[in-house]
């Protein structure tokens, strides 16, 4: 419901209010914007906003969203990051006003299976279908995949607890996540595809392999992960960005150019990027050797020249943590790109779980 204007109330009664009033505003300065005077802050989200008055035994907490799913964004980052700062003091939060406390959580669906087919040897596209997908369209480009215990025919999800955070199925019913992309999206007909990178046997890749028409699985989301505005993208990623580069080409205005650089393992995992801006684009191959163990990726974004006035640019990348690291700190240091220039993002990290 964009438009709407939701709201609700939390007092969190602490030991030093103050304390944990600075840890907040200085935690959130990294994520949004923050503004702080005396005692009181405001904190604005690419998703909603949220108020915070300290007094001499509590945090008063007002969190503002613009629907429903902007709304439980603002709860759950304030009570997780409540939750975490002051977890030696138990803190209790108890959210007052909209979106109601055991309630499936607005940015959560239930999706079928429609049809699963490799798009290359290397990369599994699974259609799903579910209701009312038009929040997704907007608020970035990722999302959460829950897939339920194989042997399980009626699946638990996620209710949202009283402290904003949902509350997870567990025991024989306990899902497992993974990050993944939308690559497309039809809202009117209830359809996204999502692109799963396969390798051995992990929980991500098993479930796409064995993805059957009529399959329950959750999703949450949207979440971050988009590019900026700019007249001249850097894109780089490995595998596992090849459905995020491609959502974000395809959306380009003419009028900007693209620059791309993905690492792939052989020309067989190659597939077509539609822009309608000029693309410079050059897969890196790496013939073999495992991912995440070559140079290829940040060697390339090193190698790729930029426009002499920076003011127009913009990096994004998501790969290995490895090359995301080498990224990362090329474009910050070298490139010196401010912070609203670049998102360089690590998509999974060899010998993690993600
Ligand atoms: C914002 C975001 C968006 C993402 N979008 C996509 C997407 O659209 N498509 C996609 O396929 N992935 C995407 N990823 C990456 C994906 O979440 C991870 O690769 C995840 O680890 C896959 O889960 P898994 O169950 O297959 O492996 P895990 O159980 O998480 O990992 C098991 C082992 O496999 C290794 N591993 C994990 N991923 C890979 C890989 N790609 N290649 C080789 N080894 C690997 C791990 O290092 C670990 O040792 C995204 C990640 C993020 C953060």
């Amino acid at each position: 419901m964009p438009g709407t204007h939701l709201s609700a109330t939390a007092r969190v009664v602490l030991p030093t209010p103050n304390k944990y009033l600075d840890q907040l505003t200085d935690y959130f300065a990294e994520h949004g914007r923050v503004t702080k005077s005396g005692n009181a802050g405001c904190i604005e989200l690419s998703f909603g906003r949220a108020t915070v008055k300290a007094d001499n035994q509590s945090l008063l907490f007002t969190a503002e969203g613009e629907d429903e799913t902007g709304l439980a964004y603002m709860k759950y980052a304030i009570a997780n990051h409540v939750l975490e700062f002051a977890r030696n003091d138990n803190p209790k939060i108890v959210w007052v006003g909209d979106g109601a406390a055991g309630s499936i959580p607005p940015f959560f669906r239930e999706m079928r299976v429609v049809s699963a087919r490799n798009i290359t040897p290397s990369m599994r596209r699974v259609t799903l279908r579910g209701r009312d997908l038009h929040r997704f369209e907007r608020g970035g480009l990722h999302v959460h995949l829950l897939f339920p215990p194989a042997c399980i025919d009626n699946p638990q999800w996620p209710v949202i607890g009283e402290d904003g955070r949902p509350v997870w199925p567990d025991g024989d019913f306990k899902l497992v996540s993974r990050v993944y992309t939308i690559r497309n999206i039809d809202a009117e007909r209830g359809l996204v595809d999502i692109d799963i990178v396969l390798h051995d046997g992990t929980p991500g890749s098993a479930w796409a392999l064995n993805a059957d028409e009529g399959d329950l699985v959750g999703m949450t989301g949207p979440g971050g992960g988009d590019a900026g505005e700019a007249d001249w993208y850097l894109l780089a990623g490995d595998d596992t960005a090849i459905p995020a580069i491609g959502r974000i080409l395809e959306r380009l205005p003419k009028h900007v150019k693209a620059v791309v650089r993905i690492e792939v393992d052989s020309p067989a995992d190659e597939q077509p990027l539609p822009a309608s801006c000029a693309v410079d684009l050059v897969w890196l191959h790496r013939r073999g050797s495992q991912p995440g163990t070559t140079t290829l990726l940040q060697d390339a974004v090193k190698a790729a020249e930029l426009p002499h006035d920076r003011s127009g640019v913009f990096v994004w990348s998501g790969c290995e943590f490895a090359a995301f690291k080498a990224i990362r700190n090329y474009v910050r240091k070298d490139l010196k790109l401010r912070r609203e220039q670049h998102l360089v993002v690590s998509y999974w990290r060899q010998g993690f779980e993600g």
